[in-house]
């Protein structure tokens, strides 16, 4: 199921950089520029699947870097519950390199991280610099569209990142004393299924899923999209 939706993601994200050239839109986002990798980044019960995933198969002992920094920011969370301030003390997102600035699951990335782009000055990015100057495409229904591949799906829900990945790496079949780690390392902190029963995100995703708005969002995009909307409606 990850797999199909990343195929999905993939094909709609190279539709939209075709479709960008073709109405001469140059997005400024560039490799090595990671300003928008410390915003607090909700993402579905698939795309912290297939992180996970990515996540398990990076080299050595690297997932479990990246679980405990899961782990550290989630307690970020618990305690400051605030998205404006992640962003202004520069949490940076578990699976970011933070020293060659790249994503180190790329090909696995959310929604989120693939249809947020900007055509202003990349430094204006900066949570060191005021976000209303910023200029973004309005990717808006292609990403909510895309969101929708997971609210059809059973188990699910939206949840910051670094919580979603701790606990999806728990269920994917680690043996031993990695699942003795990786459990360890949620023991006393909510699961992204709870933080959903109890968060605004529950009541949005109520009011939009298979809705009017939900279907409004679908229709725009395969007008507005031509083949990327023809995607989606596949879905
Ligand atoms: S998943 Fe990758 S692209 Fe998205 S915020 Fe994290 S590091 Fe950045």
């Amino acid at each position: 199921m990850t797999k199909r939706m990343l195929e999905v993601y993939a094909t709609a994200e190279k539709e939209a950089y075709e479709w960008l050239k073709k109405s001469n839109i140059t997005p400024s986002c560039k490799r090595g520029c990671d300003h928008c990798c410390h915003m607090m980044t909700a993402i579905t019960h698939l795309e912290a699947k297939a992180l996970a995933k990515a996540v398990l198969k990076l080299p050595g002992e690297g997932w479990k870097e990246v679980a405990t920094r899961c782990r550290t920011l989630s307690l970020w969370l618990v305690e400051h519950n605030s998205r404006d301030e992640y962003f202004a003390t520069k949490q940076a997102c578990p699976v970011l390199d933070s020293e060659k600035r790249e994503c180190l699951v790329y090909g696995s990335r959310p929604a989120a991280c693939r249809f947020y782009m900007v055509v202003s000055d990349p430094d204006l990015c900066s949570p060191d610099r005021p976000k209303e100057f910023v200029k973004a495409i309005d990717l808006s229904r292609v990403e909510v569209s895309l969101l929708d591949y997971s609210m059809r799906r059973p188990g699910f829900y939206m949840a910051p990142l670094p919580l979603a990945v701790l606990f999806a790496l728990t269920k994917l079949g680690l043996t031993g004393a990695n699942q003795k780690y990786i459990e360890a390392l949620t023991e006393d902190l909510s699961s992204p299924e709870e933080w959903f029963n109890n968060s605004s995100y529950r009541q949005w995703t109520k009011e939009d899923s298979g809705t009017e708005l939900q279907n409004a969002h679908l229709r725009a995009a395969v007008e507005m999209w031509g083949p990327i909307g023809e995607t989606l409606r596949d879905l």
